[in-house]
């Protein structure tokens, strides 16, 4: 016994030493320095649904919300966040057992080399792009639409494009490209669109439609003027994606009627996000936002005169 014990402290000893010799004290081990994986994962009733991250964007959110600079720095500051604001740009990948549907595709190329990422973040989550079936958009932004080509290729061979008919017949009008200012919102969108639409598989929709089944577009505008949010719905769970009703949430969710630049119409865009965020709140359901920061998954509830968001809880799907 004492024997025994003596050789096992031996051992013991013989092990420690090993380690401190060899050990992460004595050199340090070098830094990864690339992000943490850029998907996620939940399921919604019998659907799963894969959050993907196209990568982040600083914004000088000071300039662009309709808020004071001032008041914009501070409230920021108080989420120890600061301009300019690293910005998730998310896309939403939805596998309902039938129909793999993908929900906005980021920037592609066309924002520069902190986005780009969502396919990259598709493969890695163990999808490739010639699975996706449908692709629904929630407006014609670059960096919703952007993902759709490479090389104005279209990334997704078997895909069919869906957006409102009221975007496309915006952002896809040669005449009204000609009539504004700035034209790169049109370039952007024609360049990413036609590729599909010479394919015959660009398919505008109208109105508040089911496209399949558990999944619903809402025509919301004003933002764009026909931005849409989709409602997933399985076994009685619900997940509405709201595209960019909301940019800064550390701003704009407890102050609401705060706008950004990037609304075409503002006073209708707040509009929009307050009947969208109250009906959220009060239905208890999820929501997934583009710029929401990654995962961009949560629930909402009201509190004051804005609302309060509740991140989504962590889950490794374990099967009862
Ligand atoms: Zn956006």
């Amino acid at each position: 016994m004492t024997k025994q014990i003596t050789r096992h402290a031996l051992g013991t000893l013989a092990a420690a030493l090993a380690f401190s010799l060899a050990g992460p004290a004595l050199a340090g081990a070098p830094m990864a320095k690339t992000p943490a994986p850029g998907y996620h994962r939940i399921m919604l009733g019998d659907f799963e649904i894969t959050p993907l991250s196209d990568g982040t964007v600083d914004l000088p959110v000071e300039q662009l919300l309709s808020a004071k600079a001032e008041k914009t720095r501070s409230v920021l500051d108080k989420s120890f966040l600061k301009t300019p604001l690293e910005t998730s740009d998310n896309a939403y990948l939805v596998n309902t057992g039938a129909k793999l549907v993908l929900i906005d595709t980021g920037a592609g190329s066309f924002f520069g080399p902190t986005l780009g990422r969502m396919l990259a973040n598709l493969k890695a989550a163990g999808y490739q792009p010639e699975q996706v079936d449908e692709i629904y958009i929630t407006h014609f932004h670059g960096d919703h639409v952007g993902g759709l080509v490479n090389d104005s290729q279209a990334v997704f061979p078997n895909a069919v494009v869906r957006a409102h008919r009221h975007e496309a017949e915006h952002w896809l009008s040669q005449e009204k490209m000609d009539q504004a200012k700035d034209k790169g919102g049109f370039k952007a969108a024609m360049a990413a669109i036609t590729p599909y639409q010479k394919a015959g598989k660009f398919k505008p929709f109208d109105g508040d439609t089911e496209l399949v089944p558990g999944i619903r577009a809402h025509a919301t505008g004003a933002h764009t003027p026909g931005h849409t949010t989709y409602m997933v719905e399985s076994k009685g769970q619900k997940l509405l994606l709201i595209g960019d009703l909301i940019h800064v949430a550390a701003v704009q969710m407890a102050e609401p009627a705060v706008t950004i630049s990037f609304d075409s119409d503002q006073k209708a865009a707040a509009r929009a996000r307050k009947k969208a965020f109250d009906a959220a709140a009060k239905g208890g359901y999820l929501i997934g936002g583009a710029h929401l920061q990654f995962p961009g998954l949560g629930h909402l509830r009201t509190e004051g005169k804005g609302y309060r968001f509740i991140p989504v809880n962590f889950t490794q799907m374990r099967q009862p």
